[in-house]
Formats: structure tokens, sequence, C-alpha cells
């Protein structure tokens, strides 16, 4: 294709709109461009990106064995008010009205539409197992639409949903799409890991996000490089001290319940070392920053106190000052469905005092809830139930008791392996793809039934599994670029050649169609840069563009029959005889198209 036949506006000045590389590169290199916040327009170069990663995610589906369909994009309130998620899903669900006054969203996901079109068509057994997907345009009401195609509020998706007779096979469905996703994502060019993660607002029972190594990601990834665990920072099992110790300390830990080392004393100090906890002024001092600066304390030595309503009922969640609450693992602990923080008449309520003095010691009409990490410390700050008040010197077991303790905070780096207890790293991610085991969520609020090999009518168990096309076009950018512009992996390049003949007409334009032609024919996809451009801008263009080779035509080198070949990823240029360039184009991109 001719470049001066294709919308291609590229920017020489980076655009104040976009804050990550990905962003910024694919405004720069004329790939999309914004209509509304978290909604874009793919120009032909963005378009061509997209497109590759789809036809190799349906190469890699269809041979999964799922069959590809196309939903709608709308979809009636009806099916959502069966399953609950109308009124669940929130703002972050488009809705709107037909003429008749009667209301629809347009889809974020498909578990409702392709469980009603389930549940009409497949009636036995031998319909089992089915694995449907579609490629199809997702919108999402995000909070924070950012990063251009990352966080759109309308996106490309790839969702599937597997249907099994019994968790075995929905088991096994879950496998083969985990291997299809594996296989996907390494075709992409992309340096990816598979970790356990939360199931969130779909629901299920086990999961995985596959996510993009890069540091701009969005996501904590906590990985142990001991034994290969990986799981995001919120996902992540923690039921250690916060601090990682031997193997041999957690073999026993797997069963449930505290794990030995929690067990009372394990990790205290002799009793001589322990001090008698004082009441000290902290004025106008609340945030764990402002009382461990004034205090002359690191975070670690003080636990924070915070109030919430649990379902209604007051609970006081403890965790240590540089640790984080994990609402997710917070409601799971608490066997809550609603969970939301007390407000200041509450506050004042059960502690007398205004927000940022809560504490333990004296606290009644809350349930109180511990971290695992708190229980080992000793000497520790803690608020005062009294304004600008904190109590030092308070060690948990002596000074107060809490109801229980559990797992309730994100990992941090240093944490204790779940698996193997070696401290675990902390890395960022880019959430690519997800993988879910939904069992018999959606089947049994929807009736889904098929009848076994004796008549029975049994639920179907069911399995969910998303890509995001354009996140992960923009994760590719993420991973592969340098200080000029994109570094495509070839199998998602927009092109696998850019042609640059540094004149606009005459023989060295010639030579360029000559050579489009020839790798044309050859399978390979070719963009030549045909403008009436000085070469410094054509150099320019093709590096921020980001073909994975350049083919750069002089008049020089051409009167003596010789091109030069560039890869764009090392910038190692190669003078070839005119013969040769297609040869040697083929050779290198042969895994390409495989
Ligand atoms: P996130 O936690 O990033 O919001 P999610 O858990 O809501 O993602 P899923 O519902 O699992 O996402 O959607 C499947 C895939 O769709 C994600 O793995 C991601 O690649 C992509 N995706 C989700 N939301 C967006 C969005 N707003 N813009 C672009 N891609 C998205
Ligand atoms: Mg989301």
């Amino acid at each position: 294709m001719h470049q001066s036949q294709l919308l291609i506006p590229t920017l020489r000045e980076d655009p104040g709109e976009a804050e990550i590389v990905s962003h910024r590169l694919m405004l720069r290199a004329g790939m999309i461009r914004k209509v509304a916040a978290g909604i874009y327009t793919y120009l032909p170069l963005g378009l061509r990106v997209i497109r590759k990663v789809e036809r190799i995610i349906r190469e890699e589906l269809d041979k999964a064995g799922a069959q590809e369909v196309l939903m709608p994009i709308a979809s009636p309130a009806e099916l959502w008010l069966e399953t609950g998620r109308w009124d669940f899903y929130g703002k972050e669900l488009f809705r709107f009205k037909d003429r008749h006054e009667r209301d629809f969203c347009l889809g974020p996901t498909h578990e409702e539409v392709i469980t009603d079109l389930v549940r009409r068509e497949v009636r036995s057994y031998r319909q089992l197992p089915a694995n449907f997907y579609q490629i199809q345009t997702k919108f999402r009401d995000e909070i924070r639409p950012r990063f251009g195609l990352m966080r759109g509020r309308e996106f490309i998706m790839k969702d599937a949903y597997s249907f099994d007779a019994d968790e075995a096979g929905a088991k096994e469905s879950y496998r083969k799409m985990y291997e299809a996703y594996k296989a996907i994502f390494t075709r992409c060019g992309l340096t990816f890991r598979p970790v356990e993660a939360d199931t969130g607002l779909i629901g299920g029972t086990s999961s995985h996000e596959f996510m993009v190594l890069a540091d701009t990601g969005e996501e904590g990834i906590a990985v142990c490089d001991a034994c290969d665990y990986a799981a995001n920072v919120e996902r992540a099992e923690l039921v250690g001290t916060g601090v990682a110790r031997a193997p041999v300390a957690l073999a026993n830990a797997t069963g449930g319940g505290p794990p030995p080392v929690m067990q009372e004393h394990a990790h205290k100090p002799p009793a001589d070392t322990l001090r008698e906890k004082r009441r000290v002024p902290t004025p106008g001092k609340k945030t764990v920053e402002e009382v461990t600066a004034f205090l002359n304390v690191p975070a670690t030595q003080l636990v924070k106190t915070l109030l919430y309503r649990a379902d209604g009922k007051p609970v006081a969640v403890l965790v240590r000052g540089d640790h984080e609450i994990n609402e997710v693992k917070l409601k799971k602990a608490l066997g809550a469905t609603d969970l939301v923080m007390a407000d200041p008449a509450l506050v004042a309520k059960l502690t007398g005092a205004p927000v940022g003095f809560a504490g333990p010691i004296g606290l009644s009409g809350a349930t109180m809830l511990a971290d695992w990490a708190v229980r080992p410390l000793t000497n520790i700050v803690v608020g005062g139930n009294a304004a600008d008040t904190h109590w030092v010197d308070v060690t948990p077991g002596r000074d107060f008791t809490p109801d229980r303790y559990a797992d309730i905070r994100n990992a941090i780096a240093g944490d204790a392996c779940p698996r193997c207890a070696k401290p675990l790293r902390i890395v960022r991610g880019i959430e690519v793809g997800h993988v879910f085991m939904l069992g018999t969520k959606y089947s049994e609020k929807m009736k889904a039934h098929y009848l076994d090999k004796q008549g029975q009518e049994c639920l179907i168990v069911m399995g969910c599994y998303g890509i995001g096309v354009g996140r992960t076009s923009a994760a590719a950018i993420e991973q592969n670029h340098d200080a000029k512009g994109i570094i495509w992996p070839a199998p998602i390049a927009p092109f696998h050649v850019h042609i640059l003949p540094l004149a606009g007409k005459g023989k060295v334009l010639e030579a360029a169609i000559a050579l489009e032609t020839e790798l044309t024919r050859a399978g390979i996809e070719v963009l030549v840069d045909d403008r009436d451009e000085r070469p410094g801008v054509k150099f320019n263009d093709a590096d921020l563009i980001g073909c994975p080779h350049q083919v750069v035509i002089g008049e020089k080198n051409l009167s003596q029959g010789l091109m030069e070949l560039k890869e764009r990823r090392t910038g190692t240029v190669t003078k070839l005889p005119h013969a040769e360039i297609t040869t040697s184009l083929i050779r290198l991109l042969k895994l390409v198209s495989n």
C-alpha cells in the first residue's frame, strides 16, 4: 500500500492528553483519534493491528474447538434482571430506552445473552460441551477512562463462554482456553504471565488473569521466583506474618485455619522487652503519615483501625500502617455482601472521637477483625478512641484481643509466598485477558438445563473468557518501543516492511514499487512511503510507526544495484544486492504467518 493514499497523520510533538507510552505513540503514529473520553476512531494503521490480533485470536480459538457467533450489542433489561446484574452493575452499564420506553443496555459482557441462547437451543447432553465466542464492541461507562485503548468506554473484546455437562468437563474447557490464551499471547509476541485472580463483578469459583508485564501496568502482581506462584496483589493469599520464612514452617498451613506460625507467642519476643502501654497526645495527627512522623516510629509499628458497616453491622478492621485493606478479601472474611465505610456519626458513636483516632482498646459495639500481620506485633501505636490521642507500646493479645484474625490485605514485596514461603516480589502488569470458571452461577439463575443420559434435568456448568483486543495492542507497545517510536512484534505489525524510496518519483520510486510487487507476491505486507518528503521525515515516521523492517532505496545505492535493509529493533543496516532483499525478508519473517 502507498502511504500517500492512506490517512496516517503522524505527529511530531507529544500530545498533551497522553499519560503513558502506548497512548502517546498510538496518537503520534496516527493509529487512533479520540472522539470522546474513552471513545476512539481506529485509523487505517490502528485497525490493521487490531485485525491482526483478532486473526490470531480466531485461529487459536477455532483450533481449540470454540465456534464463532456474533451477539447483539443491545440487550433487553429482562435478561439482566434475571441474574440481578441490572442493579448490580451500577453506573458502569450504559442504559437506554427504546421508543416504547423499554429498558435496554449496551453489552459490557454477554453472559446473560449467551445463556439465554443456550437454554433455548441446548437440550441434551449430546450437545455438550460447547464453546461460543465473538469479537465485538463492548461498552462500559468506566469511572476513569484513560490511557487510550487501555481503558476505554467503548472497546473491542473477544468474549467466549463454555458450557459443559459437569464440573470435570468445565475444568477441561477452562484448561483448553487457558492453553489457547497462552498460544495467543505468545503469537502476539508478548511477554506475559498468567496469574491467579479475583473473580470480581462476574463472580465464579476460579480465575486467572493474563498479564503483560510492563512498568506502566495498572495491576500489581505478586510473583515468587522460587516456585512460579503468581497472583494479583489483591488476590495473593497471605497466611503469614508479612515476613517470609523457611518453607518448613508453612508445610502444615494449607489445611485451613490459622497457620502454625500464628500460634500464640510464636513470634513474640521475651516478656521483658514488652513495655507498658501509655496514652500520648497527638494533636491534629490523624493519618498514618502524620502520626508516625509525629511519634517517630515506622509505619510497620502502627496499626490502623478502620470502621465499616458490613451488611448494616459495625465492624472494626485492623491492619498494619504500611498495609492496604483489600475490600474483596474483607467481604469474604466477613461473609458480607454490602460493605461501606462508617460515616462520621457512627465513628463518633463507637469511639467517642472524631474520625482519625479509632483504636481497638476499649472499643465496643463493633466486631473486631484484624489482619494476620497484626498478631505478632509488639509495642505498637494505635488510635486512642479520644480526640487528639493515641496509645503507644500496645501489644495485641495483651492489651486487646480481636474477635478474629484473617487475611484481609493486599500483598506487598517481601510477604511470604503462600506456596513455598519464600519472599514475594511485586511487579506491574497489564491485564489483557481473563479466564473464569463460572460454575452454575448463571445457569442456575437463568434455568439453563440439559437432559443427561438418564433423562434427568441437570444444570449446565459454565466458564467465560475475555481478551481486550485494543488493550492487547496497546500492551504490545508498552513492551516494545524506544525513544523513536513503536517496535512492533512482526505478527501484529500493521505492515511487515516499510519501503522508503528517498525520492518521490523516477527510478527510485519505480524500484520501490517493483519491490513492493515482489514482496506482496511472497505474502509479505508492505507499506511504501511514496510521499514527496525529505529523507529525514521519512526516516522519523518509519521509526515512529515501527514496522519491523525497513528497506531504504537511495539513488546512489540503486545505481550500484544495492538497497539498505534496516531492522527497526536493533537499527542494524545491511546493504544488499537488490535481488537478495526479498529472500532475506522471507527468511527474517518466516515465523510471522505460522
Ligand atoms: P479491569 O479490571 O481492567 O477493569 P475487568 O476485570 O473489568 O478489567 P473483564 O471483564 O475480565 O475485565 O474483561 C475482559 C478483558 O477485556 C480484560 O482482560 C481487558 O483486557 C479488557 N477490558 C476490560 N475493560 C476494558 C476497558 N475499559 N477498555 C479496554 N479493554 C478492557
Ligand atoms: Mg473493569
